[in-house]
């Protein structure tokens, strides 16, 4: 049976002990050389700066695809393999189509086309872990994007108009050739002169250009403008307003009387944002997007813009589009009896790899303890010259590489009761899911429509869409029974 292997650190645990490549490897082989797999290739995956991507992955995505007769992936833990809904959808595909295998040898658990469905369910949860943890590395990146941004360095994004950035030295100053455009602009709508729509024209007959785009500015790009406190020499990131170091080009007190101004006018414009599921569905016969009006004063009606084509068109109502996605949670809603059942199987898988810790614990810290009292005599020899320099360099790193790979089998991943905590809280949610629904408003339904769904296409009147990853894991193992979403057939990764 042929079998690849896929190892990776990430560049944070490659400064801590007993994560390191070698020890992934020589566990893995050695579950290979017990259960008779022949090891044909090992992905080492050491993850350097972010943002680098995970370049053996994909090559041996390319590579099992390439190589049909490789039907076994053997690899450390789920969180070694997949981070992102992504790879859990390409692992999917090749699971289904391939015939792939995926043994996950420290969780004693393996993924096949044959899996039952609590061990596809499982790889789900494990997947919105592994989200989870992305998530919290995320989290910390703004920590320090924060720090940089209360210390008045704005912190990225791109510089308002009116302002230009040193490309050296990072330093924003006032773009002097429009800066006093920018005034004018805060000027007129602070005195009632002129309608943001005004300001716009006026803006075009000055020749007052975006940066990036090169297109005159918008209407609703002049109300950011006369929204962003950036003008005046702070700026807002992350919800938050900071004091800013760069040069203000107008006062505090016209940009407030702008407020001000922007306050007395307070008729709620309907634009597309306002629409709870604006520019998110497409049109299954055109292509186009589908857009909302409101009829009659208050019902709002989703339809077809028709801009490519003429046909015949749905009008069809918000609350129908409300119900069609609340039918989508239904499959990934758990009861109280099978998450019970979930935990159990979830705590049972958990407590073999702790007992196989505890079991080999005692005799890893003799070996261990060992190991280093050897390195310290072997230390002294080399300098009292009883040992040569090559043979005391082997020599340490052989026991280097054995003490890593003990480590390695003893650090346990957060503590057993910290991932059993976690997967209570997803199960929780997943027993809530629609009564969560029926309680939010159209903003939070927004919300959890684009955490769950992705590809929205309207047919007639029926609101076509499919499961982000991993929620579909967790459809299919709830229930098999079909419904109207249908299964995500895209993202095959590229041959
Ligand atoms: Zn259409």
């Amino acid at each position: 049976m042929q079998s690849i292997i896929y190892t990776r650190v990430s560049s944070k645990e490659q400064e801590r002990d007993g994560f390191s490549i070698p020890a992934q490897i020589k566990l893995l082989k050695k579950y290979a050389e017990d259960n008779n797999f022949q090891v044909v290739k090992i992905y080492e995956e050491s993850e350097s700066a972010k943002g680098s991507g995970r370049k053996q992955f994909n090559e041996m995505l390319d590579y099992i695809i390439a190589k049909p007769e490789i039907k076994y992936l053997l690899c450390e833990k789920t969180d070694r393999l997949s981070r992102n809904f992504k790879d859990i959808a390409t692992l999917d595909q090749l699971i289904n189509e391939n015939d792939l295998t995926i043994i996950l040898v420290k969780e004693n658990s393996e993924l096949s086309k044959h899996s039952r469905s609590h061990e596809k369910f499982m790889f789900g949860i494990k997947a919105l872990m592994a989200k989870n943890y992305v998530d919290n590395l995320s989290e910390e990146v703004k920590k320090g994007m924060n720090e940089k941004a209360s210390q008045g360095i704005f912190p990225g994004g791109s510089i308002p108009l009116g302002y230009l950035i040193d490309k050296n030295t990072k330093k924003i100053y006032v773009d002097s050739s429009r800066s006093h455009l920018i005034v004018e602009m805060f000027q007129m709508y602070a005195e009632k002169k002129a309608s943001l729509s005004l300001i716009s024209a006026w803006s075009k007959t000055k020749s007052l250009k975006m940066p990036r785009s090169g297109r005159s500015v918008s209407k609703s790009q002049v109300e950011r403008i006369l929204k962003n406190p950036f003008y005046y020499g702070e700026f807002r990131w992350a919800g938050k307003i900071f004091k800013g170091s760069h040069e203000p080009i107008i006062s505090k007190s016209l940009f407030d009387s702008v407020q001000n101004a922007f306050k007395s006018h307070n008729k709620p414009h309907l634009n597309r944002k306002s629409f709870a599921f604006g520019s998110l569905i497409v049109c299954s016969e055109c292509g186009c997007k589908i857009t909302a009006q409101i009829k009659k004063g208050k019902y709002v009606y989703y339809h077809c813009t028709g801009m490519r084509e003429r046909h015949k068109k749905s009008y069809v109502p918000e609350t129908n589009i409300v119900q069609q996605f609340r039918n989508g949670l239904l499959p990934i809603s758990i009861n109280q009896k099978s998450a019970d059942k979930i935990l159990d199987k979830f705590k049972e898988q958990e407590e073999i790899i702790y007992s196989n810790q505890s079991k080999d614990k005692h005799r890893i810290e003799q070996r261990l303890a060992q190991l280093q009292k050897w390195s310290e005599q072997c230390y002294i020899d080399k300098l009292e010259e009883k040992i040569t320099e090559s043979h005391w360099q082997n020599i340490t790193a052989k026991w280097g590489d054995e003490t890593a790979t003990l480590q390695n089998s003893m650090a346990v991943n957060g503590s057993p009761i910290h991932k059993i905590k976690t997967v209570e809280k997803i199960l929780e949610l997943l027993q809530v899911l629609p009564s969560l629904w029926d309680t939010r408003n159209l903003t939070d339904k927004r919300k959890m429509v684009d955490l769950l769904y992705s590809n929205f296409v309207l047919d007639g009147a029926t609101l076509c869409y499919t499961y982000k990853k991993p929620f579909n894991n967790v459809a299919e193992g709830t229930q098999s029974k079909k419904w109207r979403g249908r299964r995500d057939s895209n993202s095959r990764p590229p041959a």
